[in-house]
């Protein structure tokens, strides 16, 4: 039995899906990956044609889709072969802290443009001296009046040049319980005080813009703070979830991706006269690959049941999220090793599948904060 309930209108979509990938990202992939970023235009693009933010409700502009509608994007993206248009970060991991968390006053502003693509959303936690540990953030955030004056920087934020929304992460410097200090601030582009910095250079996932963000003495409404004053490190816990489980999608559809490519390859490359499929050694590396695949696909079909049913599962989405993100990485690199000299070009998409490959063990949560959350929910 399938543990996915996919609808008519849920084929549709990835049929239509597909068909607009095929026409407006995959042909334009390897341009963005010399640029180092996607054009703006391609964000209005995808926005228009129905893909971003899909469960939006329709007073928003939105679509009001399920859970299935962010899977079958996430799914698809990775087979462009590109990283840059992050749509699963805007749509599934960005916007929903405003569709969850956001006064109506602030969705009413906000979320249309970021179901058209006119609004192309950040989220910046991640600080020089504060990465995994979240409670060492030091942007500072004092509430002045009707007012909020913001001082601080962020690095390695995704959409950090494309973004016209970042969603910051920052404290209190007077209260001291780093738990209790955080809260959630809406900045736009272009507000005196916010500025961006180097377009950071990375080993891989070359077409997304990571940047460094500053903010100095920058002053927002008070009305841009997403929910309550202090809440800022539960609204991101309550929302990580489905960032970890959104990378572990990503995760096993790189594979099945890499996965489908090398056994065609292995299939139609012959060594002595005979096609590298026929011998024994690929035919076990193929097989333990699929089984690898084929493992990652059930467990996470099982966690976003799970997590359509609203179930607590955070363990399961730690585990998910590092052993998916290790799996791809194990793949690529196999997958590499079969290519022989083929591996050493630009030509072999397996190359920029590995270098991308990489970065998902380290961003959304490292693999070792990971196996860290699964262990304290395990009561270890
Ligand atoms: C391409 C890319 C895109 C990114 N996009 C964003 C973004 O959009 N927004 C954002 O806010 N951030 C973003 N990040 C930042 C990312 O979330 C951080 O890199 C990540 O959280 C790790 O933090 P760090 O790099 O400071 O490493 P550190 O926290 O310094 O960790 C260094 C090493 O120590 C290990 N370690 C740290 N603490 C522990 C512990 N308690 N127990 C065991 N091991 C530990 C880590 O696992 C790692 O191996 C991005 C990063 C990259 C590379």
């Amino acid at each position: 039995m399938e543990i996915l309930r996919y609808t008519e209108e849920h084929n549709l979509f990835r049929e239509r899906l597909k068909v607009f990938l095929a026409e407006e990202v995959t042909p334009f992939a390897d341009q963005w990956e010399t640029d180092k970023i996607v054009p703006k235009s391609v964000w209005q693009k995808m926005g228009q044609a129905g893909f971003l933010c899909t469960d939006i409700a329709p007073e928003y502009g939105g679509m009001g889709g399920d859970f299935l509608y962010s899977l079958i994007v996430a799914e698809e993206m990775t087979a462009t072969r590109q990283t840059g248009l992050a749509t699963p970060l805007h749509s599934d991991i960005v916007v929903p802290y405003i569709n969850s968390f956001g006064s109506q006053a602030l969705k009413k502003k906000y979320l249309p443009g970021c179901v058209s693509g006119d609004i192309v959303t950040a989220v910046a936690m991640t600080e020089p001296g504060a990465g995994s540990d979240l409670a060492g953030m030091n942007t500072a955030a004092v509430e002045e009046g009707d007012e909020v004056v913001i001082d601080g920087s962020k690095t390695f934020i995704s959409n950090g040049l494309n973004a016209d929304l970042v969603v910051v992460a920052a404290r209190d410097p007077d209260v001291e319980n780093p738990y209790e200090a955080l809260s959630l601030y809406a900045v736009e582009s272009g507000t005196p005080g916010f500025t961006r910095g180097r377009h950071l250079e990375k080993m891989g996932m070359w077409s997304q813009d990571t940047a460094e963000l500053f903010f100095t003495k920058c002053r927002i409404p008070k009305a841009n703070r997403i929910g309550e004053k202090g809440m800022g490190f539960l609204m991101l816990m309550d929302k990580l979830q489905q960032e970890r489980l959104i990378c572990a999608i990503m995760g096993v559809a790189g594979a099945e991706h890499i996965l489908q490519w090398i056994t065609a390859y292995c299939k139609q490359t012959s060594v002595g006269g005979k096609p590298l499929a026929k011998s024994q050694a690929v035919q076990f590396a193929l097989v333990e690959m699929t089984t690898d695949v084929k493992l990652g696909r059930t467990f996470v079909e099982k966690l976003i049941a799970d997590h359509m049913e609203k179930k607590e599962i955070v363990a399961e989405t730690s585990m998910a999220k590092y052993w998916t993100t290790e799996m791809l990485n194990r793949i690529a690199n196999r997958a590499l090793d079969l290519c022989g000299d083929f591996a050493m070009s630009e030509k072999c998409p397996i190359v920029r599948a590995w270098r991308d490959a990489k970065i998902m063990t380290i961003f959304a949560g490292t693999n070792e904060i990971m196996k860290n959350i699964a262990a304290k929910f395990m009561g270890l």
